[in-house]
């Protein structure tokens, strides 16, 4: 494919990473990153794909150039953000991935259920934050109405039959033990079939929260024997 291909509904790309085995567990994937996101949440280690308006940092036929050359060595792409559900272009890019014959893995916050219930179909699975209970989401994404949008994309995903995991970040500076086991169990009541729990992470985040986080971990807020069969991510 000619570098200037068009494409019928570009992604503001920040940029994209050739290879990677951790943005989709047991797959090799290239990794797009989408310019934008609607939350900002207090760990969130890329702040700079938060504003829309930022100058795209590499164009989408660069990166299905890159996916051409390379569909042989890779199962699929990734496409993270930022927010991807955010691009109108979304749909299109999800057939183009296709079209090559590669899957696709979607990262998505759930911002917009009506958005992602959409691409959903042309999706091979996905990758959804959860990020606290409904009337607490607030406090992780400084944005009121997230926490009924969130919840309400786990229930669409589920519903799909799509293969999924659902992560939860654990901030210890918003969530409480019992917090996390809750949202455990209001996802296994949904109907999740794998969930994980992450380790937030100070590098890259703003100073105010690394201050307020004061080298607080994952261990410090769930029990060793808590959560048992729940895949614990630390340090990735
Ligand atoms: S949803 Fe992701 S990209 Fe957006 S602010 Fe939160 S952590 Fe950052």
């Amino acid at each position: 494919m000619s570098p200037d291909a068009p494409t019928r509904a570009p992604l503001r790309l920040a940029g994209f990473v050739p290879f990677s085995t951790v943005d989709r567990p047991g797959h090799l994937v290239a990794t797009a990153f989408t310019q934008g996101c609607p939350w900002r949440c207090t760990y969130c280690h890329n702040p700079a794909l938060i504003d829309p308006r930022r100058r795209p940092g590499a164009t989408w036929s660069e990166l299905l150039d890159l996916l051409e050359r390379r569909r042989r060595m890779l199962d699929g792409l990734v496409i993270s953000g930022g927010e991807p559900t955010l691009h109108p272009g979304l749909a299109d890019a999800c057939r183009d991935v296709r079209d090559l014959g590669l899957e696709v893995g979607l990262h998505s916050g759930g911002a917009w259920p009506a958005r992602l219930a959409h691409v959903l179909p042309l999706v091979d699975w996905v990758g959804l934050d959860v990020k606290a209970l409904p009337d607490r989401y607030e406090e992780v994404t400084g944005a009121a109405p997230s926490g009924r949008a969130a919840w309400e994309s786990v229930r669409l995903l589920v519903e799909s039959g799509v293969d999924h995991e659902v992560r939860t970040t654990v901030d210890p500076t918003v969530h409480t033990r019992d917090e996390v086991l809750a949202i455990g169990a209001r996802l296994t009541a949904i109907g999740v079939r794998r969930w994980v729990v992450q380790e937030a992470r100070p590098d890259g985040a703003r100073a105010g929260w690394v201050r307020r986080l004061d080298r607080r971990r994952l261990s410090d807020v769930l029990y060793d024997d808590d959560l048992p069969g729940v895949e614990r991510r630390v340090g990735v």
